[in-house]
């Protein structure tokens, strides 16, 4: 099955990576909505939210504290910043391989569009 995020963790498709371990990977998001924009991703293929059972309880967590980390990293834990989780068509997920958004560099609105 063909999936964009797959290729981007077998680097058969290029991306500017920023964090990578045995469970995840971090890469800047391709078309930015906040001058920090990066997705974190589990190397294993779970296509969204609804696809989570109790066994990826430890992944999710794993990528939750990857992504307050690298939001430090960027200079973000003072100013604040946001995760996301899209899920499906009003969620306005595109890509279905299940990724946390880091946003963060300016004032995010509330709620959002
Ligand atoms: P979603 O809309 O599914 O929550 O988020 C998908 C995100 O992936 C979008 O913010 C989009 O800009 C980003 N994206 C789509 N294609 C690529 C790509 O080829 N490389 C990178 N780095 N980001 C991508
Ligand atoms: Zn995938």
């Amino acid at each position: 099955m063909a999936c964009l995020f797959c290729d981007i963790c077998d680097r058969k498709v290029p991306s500017d990576i920023i964090y990578e371990d045995s469970k995840c990977l971090a890469f800047r998001d391709i078309d930015p909505g906040a001058p920090s924009h990066i997705l974190v991703i589990p190397k294993k293929h779970l296509a969204s939210l609804n696809d989570l059972t109790e066994d990826d309880s430890a992944i999710m967590g794993h990528l939750m504290i990857c992504a307050a980390k690298i939001a430090a990293t960027e200079g973000l834990s003072d100013s604040g910043y946001r995760l996301v989780v899209n899920c499906n068509k009003d969620g306005g997920q595109t890509v279905f391989h299940i990724h946390i958004h880091i946003l963060g560099g300016r004032r995010l609105h509330w709620p959002p569009g």
